[in-house]
């Protein structure tokens, strides 16, 4: 029996390759939160008088988003924020059922919403439209840009001062090179902990962006979550480059442990001296139809601009503009 590197009490049950240590699943877990923590308070992720909108989707991802916050912050202080895409057999009422006791025993309350209840049309219901029409926007287009949407309404109606996502290192990476692959300079500084949000908007934060996948799917199984684990139909539809950048960085990182992680920190370090630049060139105005914060030229958002592509010209969420405008 090989003994924990850590405790040396128990028997080890996870290699970290990244580390290169063995570690019994305690030890394990202690590990991530520990690292969650320590990336929250590095960069002031949440500081004291904070209150966070965690968008929970029920996936592996979010479980550890969710009790790893709520161990080490006030509860009181986070809120949950579910949305239901709305693509059959995906995102299921168990669960999202499941999902929301979870959170209960954590004491962290959450939101249950749906794409549907917001525009008036589902992320199924808008491909369908989408097709008919010969467009080429991808599902994931739609859903993207329906779930931003919904995340800064409630943010700011709800009054919180940061929402937290779950993407977890790999996703991070892949958003890194492709903004690099792409010479998108600003779309490269804006992934920093500290790159400045447009006015009026609610700071974004990602508590598990030095968290391997692999680390939270361990992780949701060391501590017997019951998490989403069905594909999205669409998930064929995720753009080809982040498909490719995604088997790249996993080669590499099968074949050099750890290098994702030095990759990130690295740019972290790198680019504090230049995140003025995601500032200066993203300045902001509202949409027109429903007053939500866009790019500064911009008539109509990129929500209400791609809905009015499948003729959806007055979406429900239209009718809460009076929320949605600058403060
Ligand atoms: Fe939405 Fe695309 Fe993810 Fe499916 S794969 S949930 S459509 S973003
Ligand atoms: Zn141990
Ligand atoms: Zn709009």
């Amino acid at each position: 029996m090989v003994l924990c590197d850590v405790c040396g009490l128990r028997s080890a049950r996870v290699f970290q390759a990244h580390t290169g240590l063995r570690l019994c699943g305690e030890c394990f877990v202690e590990s991530v939160r520990s690292r969650v923590w320590g990336e929250v308070e590095k960069w002031g992720l949440i500081e004291p008088g904070d209150s966070v909108l965690l968008a929970v989707s029920g996936g592996k991802d979010s479980y550890v988003m969710l009790e790893s916050l709520a161990l080490r912050y006030k509860v009181s202080r986070l809120i949950g924020l579910s949305i239901i895409e709305g693509i059959p057999g995906y995102n299921r009422e168990d669960d999202v059922r499941a999902l929301v006791e979870f959170a209960r025993s954590c004491g962290v309350d959450v939101i249950v919403t749906s794409v549907k209840d917001y525009t008036g049309l589902s992320v199924y219901e808008m491909v369908r439209e989408a097709r008919f029409k010969g467009l080429v926007e991808s599902a994931c287009t739609f859903c993207g840009l329906s779930r931003r949407h919904i995340m800064d309404y409630y943010a700011r109606m709800l009054g919180v001062s940061k929402i937290a996502t779950a993407h977890n290192l790999d996703d991070e990476v892949q958003t890194l090179v492709i903004n690099i692959l792409r010479g998108d300079i600003v779309g490269v500084t804006k992934i920093h902990p500290l790159a400045p949000h447009p006015k009026g908007g609610v700071r974004r934060v990602k508590p598990l962006r030095k968290i391997y996948e692999w680390e939270t799917a361990t992780y949701a199984m060391l501590r017997g979550f019951k998490f989403q684990e069905t594909e999205c139909m669409f998930i064929e539809e995720n753009p080809t480059l982040r498909a490719k950048v995604r088997v790249a960085l996993y080669e590499l990182e099968r074949d050099h442990p750890g290098l994702l992680l030095r990759f990130l920190e690295y740019f972290d370090e790198i680019l504090r001296g230049n995140l003025r630049l995601s500032e200066s060139m993203e300045p902001t105005t509202t949409c027109s139809r429903c007053g939500a914060l866009t790019t500064r030229g911009r008539t109509l958002c990129k929500l209400c601009e791609l809905l009015e592509k499948i003729d959806l010209k007055e979406p429900s969420y239209a009718r809460l503009r009076l929320n949605l405008s600058i403060k």
